[in-house]
């Protein structure tokens, strides 16, 4: 939908006629669950984000509990991350019987700092999950400058990173393990999906098990050969598999990435112009040691602006503007409402003070100014 009506979705997926082909083939051979497809998915994923080992797996959430797991975390162990997350980042801890300590975040950034993970520290912290919240880097070299030392593993929820740079790599490429998602909120998409990355061989070897009920040989491999050999469980192991039909969209998508994350700079860079003349709402930017690819473009809505964040969504809403909340707090969810925590101003003000505004690859100039109109005829309190 474009042009001066319609209603503007906060996010849309880009597909082509490439996808549609991509599957076509893959029914054609026969063969839709993982197998040679995942395999080069996992190979081009590799070498696009400058990482040593890919291994695919059915959803972020799988992946970073398989990156718990591999890393070694075990039940009482504690985990930091930041409450300021989709809930799935908070959940993995407690899928193999850890204990999620939140850390507060950045008010610009909104990750957490060196400083915001030093102060929850435990003796039983084992590992810390950083994310790249809504594709904005997180300052990692600062982190590990912190952990490194104690021996505190370092897991990257890039989920929502794909296309954002840190000092001059993709995101995650400097983390001992990335988790990366799939999900058609997210920038590359294969429906639903994720990809474990990192740099430790066996710790690849073992994820890539452990997403097969850990079986000695693959499905794939057990199939290639006419007397199949007789395979062993090592471990307990999960069904965590991609699909070779999942695989081929996010071999297209993946090509794609480039384009895709130019055009979301644009429109960012566009929105940043504008909004910088709205007293009262601050917009996210790159931060001095990287790049975003602007999955959330969101906006913190200040004292100086009329109307609060409800009301700016309301405003957006009449306008036709699919904006969304910004990023939840897990700590305020049911799920995670008794798991003891320290203050967490910051986390608590930016998911009660921002929102995220319409950005996907095919939004019109015309359809982006509507939502700029929109903001400031709720600057001007009409
Ligand atoms: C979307 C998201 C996840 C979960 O990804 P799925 O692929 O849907 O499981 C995890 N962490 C963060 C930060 C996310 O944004």
């Amino acid at each position: 939908m474009s042009g001066a009506s319609g209603r503007i979705n906060v996010m849309q997926p880009w597909f082509g006629p490439e996808e549609i082909a991509a599957v076509s083939e893959v029914i054609a051979s026969g063969w839709v669950a993982q197998g040679p497809k995942v395999a080069q998915f996992e190979t081009e994923f590799a070498h696009a984000q400058q990482v040593a080992h890919a291994v695919a797996t059915s959803s972020c959430t799988t992946v970073l509990h398989l990156a718990l797991v591999v890393a070694g975390v075990q039940a009482g162990d504690d985990v930091v991350l930041p409450s300021f997350s989709f809930v799935a980042t908070a959940n993995a801890p407690v899928y193999v019987g850890a204990r999620p300590v939140f850390a507060d975040v950045d008010p610009v950034t909104g990750n957490v700092t060196a400083a915001s993970v030093e102060a929850v520290l435990t003796d039983r912290t084992r590992a810390v999950i950083v994310v790249d919240q809504g594709g904005v880097p997180v300052d990692l070299d600062a982190i590990r400058a912190v952990t490194d030392p104690r021996g505190i593993v370092v897991v990257e929820d890039a989920a929502c990173g794909a296309g954002s740079t840190y000092r001059g790599r993709p995101v995650g490429a400097g983390a001992e393990v990335t988790a990366w998602s799939f999900h058609p909120r997210k920038i590359v998409t294969t429906g639903e999906g994720g990809m474990l990355t990192t740099s430790n061989p066996e710790w690849a070897a073992r994820a890539r098990r452990l997403r097969e009920h850990a079986m000695s040989v693959s499905a794939a491999d057990r199939h290639a050969s006419v007397l199949a050999p007789a395979e062993q469980y090592l471990e307990v192991g999960y069904n965590y598999r991609m699909t070779d039909l999942q695989a081929a969209v996010g071999i297209v998508q993946l090509g794609r990435l480039p384009e895709v994350v130019d055009r979301r700079r644009q429109i960012a860079a566009t929105y940043a112009k504008q909004i910088a003349e709205l007293p009262g709402l601050r917009a996210v930017a790159d931060p001095a040691w990287g790049t975003c690819n602007f999955q959330s473009f969101w906006v913190e809505v200040g004292e100086g602006y009329p109307v609060d964040r409800d009301g700016l969504l309301a405003h957006l809403a009449a306008a036709d503007v699919s904006a969304r909340r910004g990023i939840m707090a897990a700590h305020r969810q049911p799920a995670h409402a008794a798991v003891p925590h320290g203050p967490l101003p910051v986390t608590e003000h930016l998911t009660d003070s921002t929102l995220i505004l319409p950005v996907f690859h095919q939004m019109s100039e015309s359809e982006q100014a509507r939502v700029v109109d929109a903001l400031r005829s709720a600057g001007r309190g009409a």
